[in-house]
């Protein structure tokens, strides 16, 4: 037995050889935002829309990449959502991921999650950010390492900003904020996304807009600010 699949099975249907002439589109799908599990019928419906022309490849986002016949793509994303399937939205938006909660038996987070989700899922950004909520202070769904990691403890988050997701300087972020409540996150998050949205250059990823101003004032307002609304609202 060997461990390079390569040897006998080369990838033919890499999403760039099937797109030569534009004629696919890649969708990530995933069972939920904290769901991991998939159903059989969701993996049938799957195996139908990619079809004897499309591919199937799964993906270190938490999802699996489809690449289906842009022709057919309205009938097929219309097959995944009716048996549950997420598809994840495409371009630069706040996107938003989560653990799994241990497979749903710690879900304190899951409402906020939830809210978190409705509220800012999909705004636009110069730079596509990734929100990785985790469910407990075992983090281990690496939420430190995306643009924006929520770390779940008894009722509040610490929040880390300016991770490097990826390559060979990925590192962690730093924490930003410790111990904000559940009743004041999403709050902080729309102040953070607001000066992204405001002040970041055109296409600037996260991480460096951080790091290009994390000792400006505007950092150390928004924390003020949401300290002393915790503060007044636990009077
Ligand atoms: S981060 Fe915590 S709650 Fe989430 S899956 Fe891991 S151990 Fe479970």
């Amino acid at each position: 037995m060997t461990i390079n699949a390569f040897s006998h099975n080369i990838p033919e249907k890499t999403f760039a050889k099937l797109n030569r002439e534009g004629e696919f589109t890649r969708l990530a799908v995933s069972p939920g935002i904290i769901n991991k599990h998939y159903t059989p019928a969701q993996f049938q419906t799957i195996a139908e829309v990619v079809g004897a022309r499309g591919a199937i490849k799964y993906s270190a986002s938490y999802s699996i990449l489809l690449s289906i016949p842009t022709i057919e793509l309205t009938t097929a994303k219309r097959k995944l959502e009716k048996v549950g399937l997420y598809i994840a939205k495409q371009g630069q938006i706040v996107a938003m991921k989560a653990c799994d909660f241990c497979d749903g038996d710690k879900m304190e987070a899951a409402q906020i999650t939830e809210e978190l989700y409705q509220q800012l899922e999909g705004l636009e950004v110069p730079s596509r950010i990734c929100i990785n909520m985790n469910g407990c202070a075992s983090a281990c769904y690496n939420a430190v390492y995306d643009d924006i990691g929520l770390v779940y403890q008894k009722d509040s988050f610490d929040v880390y900003l300016g991770a490097v997701p990826m390559g060979k300087h990925a590192q962690a972020g730093e924490l930003f904020m410790k111990k904000v409540s559940v009743q004041h996150i999403e709050n902080l998050l729309q102040e953070i996304i607001r000066v992204y949205q405001e002040r970041a250059y055109q296409k600037e990823p996260f991480y460096k807009f951080y790091k290009r101003t994390k000792d400006a004032d505007f950092w150390q307002t928004i924390k003020c600010y949401e300290n002393s609304s915790a503060d007044s609202s636990r009077v």
